[in-house]
């Protein structure tokens, strides 16, 4: 049923759906802010998998073609490498990713070759351990490196999704381009935006792509790439003469991706959340569990709702000094 796509007022075409599915995680990221998350979503408000299959079967012939999971950390859910094979079997041409922190994949691993997963992004901010340590709560650093050597091996396509921050995670910007020289692998740096209530946001705890940028160039050329492929996403990739990887850089505050953004978030208590930024949600649960509700009926509200999809970018202007943009934690939305 192509019969309309998921398009918003301003034009703007859906083909990306992030789904978070689970709002747990093994790890306390300063930035995400999932310490201090005071409560969980209940487990019977979690959506089952079921019903993640059953809304994708809506909303894949109404034009989605690239699917994350991603939560919390999704492998810290019952069943995800599983989950993955049941989705590559209902979809054999979706584009199909996963991003987690590495540090509960190993179980997996068979899971994600089989069900020949495109990509999986690896959330790696630092290479020192206690840092690694500092920010994310646990000491888990010499797990993700072999996660990532694991995947590599196991012929998988890894991008590395680093936060730089200054005087913490920064400290390994040299690592990271020497990652991207030596392996083909993705390292892209995302500007730490200022989500969730508690946020630790502030100016200094911020650098803008434009200055990472800067360090980068002072010692090393790189070549801008087009990005060619439109469902790839908002990184500006550079490559390296002669290397195989390539550098990335993801700028949703100083250099904002609104006017194309092509993504829908299904949060892991299934909403449907239009804009990372707009903590307008819409629920999308009840409609599941309602045996009364039809296929049609759910993707007819979805279109209807999905017009109303949100230009970030006004809500990240609206915001005041050290407020963030957006009060749900990233651990819920799954980034
Ligand atoms: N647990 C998984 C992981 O660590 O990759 C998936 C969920 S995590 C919320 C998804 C991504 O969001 C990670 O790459 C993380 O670095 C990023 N993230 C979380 N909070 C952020 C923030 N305030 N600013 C920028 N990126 C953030």
């Amino acid at each position: 049923m192509e019969q309309s796509s998921l398009c918003d007022d301003l034009g703007r075409k859906v083909r990306y759906l992030r789904v978070s599915i689970t709002d747990r995680c093994n790890l306390r990221c300063l930035y995400c802010q999932s310490n201090r998350l005071s409560r969980y979503i209940p487990h019977d408000d979690i959506l089952k998998y079921e019903e993640i299959l059953r809304l994708l079967h809506i909303l894949v012939p109404l034009g989605v073609e690239k699917v994350r999971l991603t939560g919390g950390e999704p492998l810290a859910r019952k069943g995800c490498g599983e989950f993955l094979g049941r989705l590559r079997e209902h979809f054999p041409n979706l584009d199909l990713r996963l991003t987690t922190n590495g540090t509960m994949l190993s179980g997996s691993l068979q899971d994600l070759v089989q069900c020949k997963i495109n990509a999986v992004n690896i959330s790696l901010d630092t290479f020192d351990p206690e840092t690694f340590t500092k920010v994310t709560g646990r000491d888990m650093l010499p797990r993700v490196l072999s996660t990532i050597d694991a995947l590599v091996d196991a012929g998988i396509k890894v991008k590395i999704n680093a936060v730089l921050m200054p005087g913490i995670t920064q400290a390994s910007l040299e690592q990271f381009i020497h990652l991207a020289q030596d392996l083909d692998i993705d390292v892209r740096f995302i500007e730490f935006m200022p989500m969730g209530q508690d946020t630790i946001w502030s100016k200094d705890a911020f650098c803008p792509w434009s200055e990472i940028l800067a360090l980068v160039t002072k010692n090393y050329e790189l070549i801008p790439e087009k990005n060619v492929d439109l469902t790839a996403g908002p990184a500006q990739m550079f490559k390296f003469k002669g290397a195989p990887g390539r550098l990335g850089f993801i700028s949703p505050i100083t250099n904002h991706f609104c006017y194309t953004c092509n993504r829908l978030r299904l949060t892991s208590d299934g909403s449907l959340r239009l804009c990372l930024y707009d903590d307008h949600e819409y629920p999308v649960r009840p409609l599941l569990r309602d045996a009364y509700v039809t296929d049609e009926q759910i993707a007819a509200k979805i279109l209807e709702v999905l017009r109303k999809k949100t230009l970030g970018v006004g809500l990240l202007e609206r915001r005041g000094q050290n407020k963030p943009v957006a009060v749900r934690n990233m651990s819920g939305i799954g980034g």
